[in-house]
């Protein structure tokens, strides 16, 4: 394996943070899958037919929600996988920085230091 110099951490931490987001992946691609078999379910029995009638538009809405939340955190825990075989994983992308453990450990692909973060926060409201 190999991370580039400037990586702020050790082989380990990348090993742990890469075995809990396949983990995360994992279970995310499962309940995409079974959303979009539900999602089929329902399409298919047609308006009017679903089997469940007292709450069948309210748990369709919720599956769908459900299922697009879903597919964005899927994306995202796909990111920092990329990122941590890129050896870019703990990296902020506008200064360079390391990303502290606390935040990864918070949120895994986040890609800015909380300093960068706080400034575009800044910028965008001003
Ligand atoms: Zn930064």
């Amino acid at each position: 394996m190999s991370f580039t110099s400037h990586s702020p951490f050790s082989a380990t931490v990348f090993l742990l943070f890469k075995s809990g987001l396949l983990e995360q992946q994992r279970e995310l691609a499962r309940a995409i899958d079974r959303a979009q078999k539900e999602i089929r379910a329902v399409a298919d029995s047609g308006p009017g037919d679903v089997v469940d009638d007292s709450c069948g538009n309210a748990s369709k809405e919720a599956v769908f929600a459900g299922y697009s939340q879903n597919r964005t955190q899927l994306r995202k825990v796909e990111l920092a996988l990329e990122r941590i075989s890129t050896g870019e994983f703990g990296i902020c992308a506008a200064c360079d920085g390391a990303i502290g453990l606390k935040r990864l450990h918070a949120i895994p692909w986040v890609n800015n230091c909380i300093e960068c973060q706080e400034q575009s926060e800044q910028s965008r409201v001003h």
